[in-house]
This record gives C-alpha cells, structure tokens and sequence, in this order.
C-alpha cells in the first residue's frame, strides 16, 4: 500500500485551489504525466521543473536602473495619463517617481479601471519588469508585478520560469507549483547519510523547495545540487525498480515452450523473401530463450523497415506450435490494423486464427471475441492498450510482443505478463529507437537484446537534403515531376510545440495549398483530431496508391508501412529531435523506388538545429545517429524523449548524468543485496520514493514475489 503521508501528492490537481477543469486540460499539455497516468495530479506538478529563473533582486534608485534589464522598484504614483479622446490605440501611461528620478509606467490595451486599481494615485508601489529607455525618460511597459509595500513578498525576487503552453500563464503555473510544494509531506530520508554529506546535496522536500522557490539562482540549474539531488533520486528508483523487476523474474520459473517448427515453416514458405542473417540470428536467440524454462523478456532492437514484424509472427508462431497463445501489442490502433493486415494473409496460409482488440471492438463484436480467446479459439491477438483490460482472459498466453515499446511504461508491460497463467509468459519488446548501449540498461535495465542491424536486400540508399522554406516552390516543381513518374509523397506538417490547435491548422492549411496544385483528389489529411473512420480511410487510400500525397501531422510517426511512397517532407524539420526525424524518414526507402526525405527548414539555423539535419543528410544508420542525438542533448533528455515517447527523465539535462546512472545502479544492486526485501529502514524509506517516481509497479511486484 502506498503510505498514507503520499496521499495529497497522488490527489488530483484540480484539488489545488484556483485549478479546474478549463486549467487542468492546460496543464495536462505541459506537464509530463507518465504512462498509464491519465488525470494529471499534484505529484506532476512538483516534477514541472523551471527552465530558469527571472532575478528580480536588483532594487536600484529610478535614476541608476539599467535599461534593458529587469528590476524591481519602489516609485510613488503622480498621475494618469488616458489615451486622448478618439485615439483609443494609444497606450494609457502612469507617470510615477521616486526621490532620484522618474519612470513612466505604460499599458497596451489596457482596462482603465484595471490601472486605477492597481496604481492609485499618490500611493507607494513596488513595481518589477524591464525597465526601458524611451525617447529622453525611462519606462517599463506592463510590469509583470505591481504590489503594495506591504504585500512586498508576494513578490518573487527569484522566479522560476516553468515550460507553458498556450493560454497557461506563468503566474498560474507558479501558483499551482507553490501548492504542490506546500503540499509535500515529511519523508524518511532514503539516500544515506554519508553520500548526501559527500555530495552537498539538500534533503528530498528542501530540493523540491528550492526548485520552485529559488532563493540562489543556482538552485534551478542542472548542476545544481537540489536538481542533481533529485536526478540522483529518480535514477535511483528507475534502477531500483528494474532491479526489483529483475529479481523477480529470476524468481518465478518461466516455461519451457517448444514447437515443431511446422507453422513457421508455412509461413517461411509464404514470405515472398529470405530472412537477412540477423533476422535469422534473432529468431535462433527468441527460439532458445522460449526453449528454456525460465522467463523470456527480450529486446529486439532494429531500425524502422529493418523486418521486426516478421520476427514477431515467426516467434508467435512457436507458442501456436507449441499449443498455447500469444498477443501482439501495438502502441497505436493505425499501427495496431496494419500489423493486422501484414499478418493475416501469411497466418491464414499457416491455419493460424487471429483477433483484434483495439478501443473500437464494442459491444457484440468484443464480447465474441473474448468468449472465443478464453476458449482457445484465437491463436494470436493483435491490439492495443485495450489488451490490458481485465476481462481479457487468454486460455494459454505463452508470449507476448510488445511492439514499439518506449510508448508503454515498465508497469503495463508487467500487467500484459500477468494475463498468462501465472506460468511465466515469455515477452520480447520491439523498439524501432535504436538506444546506445550505455542507455539501454536505464530504459530496460538487464534486457537481453538482440538486434536487426542489417536493412533487407534491394533498398536503395535514401538521399536526404535539407531545403530552406523560402525554396519551397522549387520543391513543388520536383515533385510535379516525381509524381508523374508514379511517386507517392508523406508531408509532414510542423510540429508546434504546445499547440495542438496550430499544428493541425497548419496541416489543413498546407493540405489545402497542395490541394490546389497537385488536384483535390490526389492529396489526403491524416491528423489526430480526424475520426477513427476518417483516418483509416486515408490511409487506406494513400496506401492503395489512390492518394499521390498524404498530409499528415506526426500521428504517422510510428510504423505505417506503404512501400511505394518514396518522398518523406518534413516542414519544420528544425523543431524535430533526431530520433523523431529518423522514424519518419523510415516512412520511405522501404520499395524498389529512389527515395528522397526533404528537410524544409525555416533559416537561421541555430548550431544544434543544423547539427541533427546534417546529420540527417550524413547517415541512415539509427545507432550512429542515437549516438548523436545523445551527444547533442545530453544524457538526461535522451533521444529527445517527449517528441519520441520514450520514458523521459523528468530531471532531463545533468551535465553528468552517466555518472549519477553508473552510482545509482551500483546502489540499487547493493540495496537489494543486503536487503532484499526492502524490510530494513531504508529499504522502506526507498518504497516511499518508488512511489514517488511512479515505480510502485515494481513494489507490487516484489510482494508478490
Ligand atoms: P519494422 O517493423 O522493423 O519497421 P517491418 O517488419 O514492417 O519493419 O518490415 C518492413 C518491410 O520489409 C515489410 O514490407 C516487410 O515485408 C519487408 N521485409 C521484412 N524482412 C524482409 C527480408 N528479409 N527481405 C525483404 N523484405 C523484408
Ligand atoms: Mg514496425
């Protein structure tokens, strides 16, 4: 049971005063809520970390201000000065003083009544902002605080400056931050007393304190040692849940699951090509780990287009040989139906019986299908998050795929594995991110991987450039020329940040543009916000060879397989990560055809921006380029984790994060060791913080172990 001291933490954050419903839907936009989490809580807020700081210390005379810096400032209000009659544009100006000098106050738009509030007359103000030059005088327009001298602290001489989003404010997301803060409850210290010494680092609730309530400019710096404190903390649990997960699975005896290969030999005989080596490899490794009698859970790592799929089916068939289930796991329902269709004609030629279950099978449909899975009568079941629920019983789940797995948490790929009969189901994980070896070990902890390092014979190179938006008519010229040669073209629309509304404006926009040139019924929109029929027809149509170009916001990131379309447009491509660029151009180079992936840029380039598009045009290969990506970013925001959806440090950016990762496995191993069943006072100082990051999975695991 999680302690009962973590309860108003766990509380939804509209339990926070001044948040409702209109605020959460806000909130839930920029805070970074981990997976299987839904209704963003006061916990989420304490991990919305500052980006920076606003220092308001300075406190000059009016005469020594610095213009162009921001200061706070204690002036007396002489007089208001209204916008003339007729000229209701003009800013309405608060000329005020102090004894060295004067500063005029001035508002855009501003609400008269608002003002006179605020700045009566003869009255003493504190006011903080940018203090400017105007003309011969000095200004500050729209002060970010006006206070009275005795609510003088309700004004933040340090501010944090916190990631927003559209209509969300700093001042509100400050406030909610602040609660959350005042929220936190006393804990057992978990981390020992002699390595915090060592490290100068604050105690768990100070840190947070310090965070959100800067009083030194150096507490919201990732060198700094409240944030160091806690990235330490949040690698601590994530190593301390996979060791957990880890001994567990040492713990509980697998199967021994063996087929007589005669199902995957139908399929073999149905592929229209050979298996590459490592395909081979992979299969020989996922063979022998089901063979054994101790739990599966493997990684397969392989680039997009580098034919994890067909490993998937050919493993699955083994339990089907072997008389049991297997599921198949798909982070989106697109994804979830192409699988589908990939699979079904090669499993029909083999006799295997195949389901799906995604959030659109209901009622009658859904119903039926459960009836018949828990009487064996579906080989394979192929879904999405939908397989989780708890009325999906298997009759024998032998083994699981969990495809595209950074989408998932730790904790949903341990709830799939309870469905089987409690015998030990075997996993394999597929991710197309490729991860650098020095990371696999944070996401997965001591995973066996194997990996798809090889593309399948006959893909031609695909030629990337990075094109300015200014050349974009020169682009459209191109591909009037590659389109009548039979191509088919994804255009990818810009990724905006923190807007979801702009972002699909942007894409009807440019749909509508491209609609005009190349012909209304050549080109399709795929976004989000389409509905479920809506999209797949698009897709549909655009893999049929029916639409010549597809616009499409990121919903296409993961997966979709059309091999005749061989022109990948990003727009924007500087406001992509790497990772992300590189999964989209996996899009294209999967048929016969040239391909081209063309990175539309909008100039100047900053360094890092034009670093990962020249990457870009530089190597096709994932590994180099996560090597890269890392490089690039920094340990702690790996593979730019929120645009991939992979599990995201929340205490992204350490300058040193190996080092803490190195010191934060070697102390979960220890732990574990001397007390392995978290009993001992820090083991249960630990539980606390297992919860406190989301790793409460593992806790139950452990009991139940
Ligand atoms: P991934 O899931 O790794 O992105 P897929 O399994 O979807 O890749 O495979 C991409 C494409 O390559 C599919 O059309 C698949 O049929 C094809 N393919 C897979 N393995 C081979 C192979 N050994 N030789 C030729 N084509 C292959
Ligand atoms: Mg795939």
């Amino acid at each position: 049971m999680r302690p009962n001291a973590l309860t108003p933490l766990f509380a939804s954050m509209q339990s926070l005063s001044g948040i409702g419903p209109r605020l959460i839907l806000l909130l839930r936009k920029c805070v970074n809520l981990p997976a299987g989490v839904s209704e963003p809580r006061v916990l989420d807020l304490l991990w919305h970390l500052p980006t920076g700081v606003i220092d308001r210390r300075a406190e000059p005379k009016v005469a020594e201000a610095v213009p162009g810096s921001i200061a706070t400032l204690k002036v007396r209000v002489l007089k208001h000065k209204a916008p003339p009659r007729g000229k209701s544009r003009a800013p309405y100006k608060v000329l005020t003083e102090d004894e060295s000098g004067r500063l005029e106050l001035v508002f855009f738009h501003a609400e008269r009544k608002f003002i006179e509030r605020q700045l009566p007359i003869g009255e003493e103000r504190y006011v903080s902002g940018r203090v400017e030059r105007y003309a011969d005088h000095l200004q500050m327009s729209h002060p970010d605080y006006i206070v009275a001298p005795e609510a003088r602290d309700d004004l933040p001489l340090l501010e944090p400056v916190y990631p927003l989003t559209a209509g969300l404010s700093g001042k509100i997301v400050q406030k909610a931050t602040r609660q959350a803060v005042d929220h936190l409850p006393e804990v057992a210290e978990w981390q020992e007393a002699a390595w915090l010494k060592a490290r100068g680092w604050p105690a768990f609730a100070d840190a947070l304190k310090r965070l959100h309530k800067p009083v030194d400019a150096g507490d919201v710096s990732p060198g700094g040692p409240p944030w160091q404190r806690l990235a330490y903390d949040e690698l601590l649990a994530g190593q301390l849940a996979l060791a957990l997960v880890r001994q567990s699975f040492k713990n509980r005896p697998g199967r021994v699951v063996k087929g007589d290969g005669r199902i995957r030999a139908a399929i073999a005989d149905a592929l229209p090509f050979a298996l590459t080596g490592s395909q081979r490899t992979a299969m020989q490794e996922i063979e022998a780990d089901m063979n054994a009698p101790r739990r599966m859970l493997r990684l397969l790592q392989g680039d997009v287009g580098s034919g994890k799929t067909v490993v998937a089916l050919l493993a699955m068939a083994i339990a089907v040989e072997a008389g049991a289930q297997a599921a198949f796991m798909a982070p989106t329902e697109v994804l979830a139906r192409q699988h589908l269709e990939t699979i079904a004609p090669l499993a029909e030629t083999a006799g295997l019986r195949i389901g799906l279950l995604t959030g659109r099978e209901k009622g009658k449909i859904r119903q039926e299908l459960l009836t018949r899975l828990a009487a064996g009568e579906i080989d394979i079941l192929i879904g999405t998050h939908a397989l989780f629920q708890a009325d999906v019983i298997f009759k024998d789940l032998a083994f699981a795929v969990i495809d595209e797995q950074h989408r998932f948490g730790v904790h949903q790929r341990l709830s799939l594995q309870s469905k089987g009969n409690g015998s030990g189901t075997d996993v394999l994980v597929m991710t197309a991110t490729p991860i650098p070896r020095t990371l696999v070990m944070t996401h997965y902890g001591d995973l066996d991987v194997s990996r798809l390092n090889e593309k399948p014979p006959g893909r031609k190179p695909i030629v990337t450039k990075k094109i300015p938006t200014d050349a974009i008519e020169k682009l459209i010229d191109r591909l009037r020329v590659q389109l009548a040669e039979g191509a088919q073209v994804y255009w990818v629309c810009p990724l905006i940040e923190s807007s979801e509304l702009s972002e699909l404006a942007a894409a009807e926009e440019r749909h509508a543009h491209l609609s005009q040139i190349f012909g209304k019924e050549n080109v399709g929109l795929l976004h989000g916000a389409m509905a479920d029929k809506a999209k797949d027809a698009a897709m549909e149509a655009f893999a049929e060879g029916n639409l010549k170009i597809l616009v499409a916001t990121t919903v296409i990131e993961v997966g979709v397989n059309v091999p005749n379309a061989n022109i990948m447009v990003i727009e924007h491509a500087e406001r992509f990560g790497l990772a992300q660029l590189h999964q989209l151009r996996g899009r294209v180079g999967r048929g016969s055809r040239e391909s081209f992936c063309m990175l539309l840029y909008k100039a100047p380039l900053g360094e890092t921006a034009k670093q990962r598009l020249e990457m870009m045009e530089a190597s096709e290969d994932g590994f180099l380029i996560a090597e890269k990506d890392l490089e690039l970013r920094g340990g702690g925001e790996v593979l730019g984790a929120r645009q991939s959806g992979m599990p995201e440090f929340r205490m992204a950016g350490v300058p040193n994060f190996e080092e803490l990762l190195g010191a934060a496995r070697d102390d979960a191993r220890l732990v574990l060791a001397n007390d392995p069943k978290l009993s001992g006072a820090r083991g249960e100082a630990l539980k606390t913080l297992l919860y406190l990051f989301d790793c409460d999975e593992a806790v139950r695991l452990f009991r139940a172990a």
